[in-house]
């Protein structure tokens, strides 16, 4: 949409300047905030939360763990802070996550710069001066030259539009807003919404205080054992002596992990050395599933098939009822297109006299009553309801900000078919805008921290290089979103992603486009083009000299 006239923002036009306003101190903002701070860049964070963490400041409900392995899921970039620093299981849970990046936090004095309890409710871009004014919660608005999303990918809750539920007379929480204080579920009836990672966690922890738990199930999903343990100081001084060779081992790896790439087919083996290269890694326990066994998991049926069998028969081995173990086998979704998660004694909890699963795909939950959750089969009585109902996952988060670029035009009309962008971090016709993590960038198939680095580093040193060549603006342009856009879903379509109703695809919010918003391709692909881009002078981005906006400022 063009207009005659350069679009403006209404805004008083004194309001304080900064150089960058980060939204977010998560793993994201916390970082990106140090690197600007390193430039000499003035920035303000904003951050809704009353501390850091982010996705790890909300997300504190029962179980809540990461699902990559602690030492890994952190930063790289200061040996310091990785030879202070001592993890202390092998799947962090989120107290220590956050533990972490409030050390982090202190440990490069971030806080001075981060105004928390204040949520960034819009943006909008001043094409006359080339900046955007930023209107927060409070009613605050600054100025500044970049405007830069470090929101998460998972941070807008989805809370279905359940009939009733206002009428219900108990408790009830998402655990994307869980808390501070906790809860205690000693003696209560508890009803659990949702089988994703985060119900699988939520789940056998419940199980233990409750006086009863039922796990309303719509989608079985592939649960694959994390054996979780505490680390030894022998693996620590290991680690910190090795880290470079670490992190050399995750900059090569497609989801930045530590994990070697296997060259090996599921079908070019023997049943017996399939099955035995699938116990191992279920032994291993992880990722390494996935990543460490074959390499057609992801793009063949068949091959996908394979493991899929094989997480079944550990299902039925595991849980004693053989209806309630049928009923968890998944089978409308091939392995590893849903994220897949990892469980810390998720089936054996079936086995507990004090937990019944509910199969709401057979018997859809009609509503919400006052005392419980009914079904077509009839009412569960209930004290509390946790939904695990996920998140409106990668745009949710951008397209809740009313974020409007060049001519007025708001990022969720420009994405009303899905996500359109380069490189996942720029959008054309938002100027100076940068998203951490953005759609249609590897984000969610990697582990976080490692693509969150490669993205902060990417845009700190981007505004290093308009700085210092005296341009104030970097647009992505339309013919670059275009091939990124049409290259992003290629990649997707050679693959078996598209085949489930994941988060991924958006397929898990009424009315939200079905497109496959994350880039396949791998984290060191990815990383090797947005390098050559930039060598070449930002490739596919068009830079604005100081000069002429101040022209065009006139
Ligand atoms: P999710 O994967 O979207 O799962 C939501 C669950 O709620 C699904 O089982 C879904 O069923 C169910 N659901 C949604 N609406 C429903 C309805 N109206 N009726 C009945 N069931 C309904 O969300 P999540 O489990 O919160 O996980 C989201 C992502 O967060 C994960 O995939 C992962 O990337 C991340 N996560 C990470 C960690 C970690 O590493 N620490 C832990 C937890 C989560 P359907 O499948 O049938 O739609």
């Amino acid at each position: 949409m063009q207009t005659a006239h350069a679009h403006r923002p209404s805004a008083n036009r004194n309001q304080p300047e900064f150089d960058a306003v980060v939204v977010g101190a998560g793993f994201s903002g916390l970082y990106m905030l140090h690197r600007l701070r390193q430039l000499g860049v003035t920035t303000r964070v904003y951050e809704a939360g009353g501390g850091v963490g982010g996705t790890w400041y909300w997300n504190r409900y029962p179980g809540a763990r990461c699902d990559s392995e602690s030492w890994v899921y952190c930063y790289s970039f200061s040996d310091e802070i990785l030879q202070e620093w001592t993890w202390t299981e092998r799947y962090p849970s989120q107290p220590e996550i956050e533990r972490y990046l409030n050390y982090v936090a202190d440990r490069l004095d971030l806080r001075r710069d981060i105004q928390f309890n204040t949520r960034v409710t819009a943006a909008a871009f001043d094409e006359a001066t080339g900046r955007w004014l930023i209107t927060t919660d409070a009613g605050e608005q600054v100025w500044a030259t970049y405007f830069i999303t470090a929101v998460g990918c998972l941070s807008a809750d989805n809370l279905p539009a359940f009939k009733g539920l206002e009428t219900f007379q108990g408790e009830w929480y998402h655990t994307g807003r869980w808390p501070q204080e906790g809860i205690d579920f000693t003696g209560k009836r508890v009803g659990l919404i949702g089988t994703g990672a985060t119900g699988i966690q939520v789940a056998p922890v419940v199980a233990e205080q409750a006086e009863h738990l039922w796990v309303f199930q719509r989608t079985p999903n592939y649960a694959i054992p994390a054996h979780n343990r505490p680390l030894d100081p022998e693996f620590i001084r290991q680690l910190k002596a090795s880290y470079g060779e670490v992190w050399e081992i995750v900059r090569r790896s497609a989801a930045g992990l530590p994990i070697e790439p296997v060259e090996r087919s599921a079908l070019a083996v023997s049943p017996e050395e399939q099955r035995q290269i699938y116990e191992a890694a279920w032994q291993k326990g992880g990722f390494y599933f996935l990543f460490e066994t074959f390499n057609d998991i992801l793009v063949n049926p068949e091959a996908n098939e394979t493991a899929a069998a094989f997480i079944r028969s550990k299902i039925r081995e595991t849980v004693r009822d053989p209806e309630v173990a049928e009923l968890l086998c998944p089978s409308d979704h091939p392995y590893g297109t849903k994220r897949p998660p990892l469980e810390h004694g998720y089936y054996e909890a079936f086995n507990r006299d004090n937990v019944t699963l509910v199969d709401v795909r057979k018997s859809p939950i009609e509503e919400i009553t006052p005392t419980g959750i009914r079904t077509t089969d009839g009412e569960y009585p209930l004290d509390i309801i946790i939904f695990a109902t996920g998140f409106d996952a990668l745009t949710g988060p951008l397209t809740r900000i009313d974020i409007r670029g060049r001519g007025g035009v708001a990022l969720a009309e420009k994405w009303v078919s899905g996500p359109r962008n380069y490189l996942g971090v720029a959008v054309h016709g938002f100027p100076n805008m940068f998203t951490i993590t953005g759609p249609l960038s590897p984000s969610v198939l990697t582990n976080m921290p490692a693509a969150i680095s490669q993205h902060v580093e990417w845009i700190a040193d981007c505004i290093g290089y308009l700085r210092q060549h005296g341009y104030r603006g970097i647009e992505a342009t339309a013919d670059a979103e275009d091939r990124w856009v049409a290259h992003a879903n290629e990649a997707a379509e050679q693959t078996l992603y598209p085949r489930a109703k994941s988060w991924y695809i958006g397929a898990n919010v009424p009315g939200k486009p079905r497109v496959f918003m994350v880039y396949v391709g791998g984290l060191q692909n990815y990383r090797a083009r947005c390098q050559e881009i930039a060598s070449k002078g930002y490739e596919g981005f068009s830079l604005t000299p100081e000069a002429a906006l101040a022209v065009g400022a006139g």
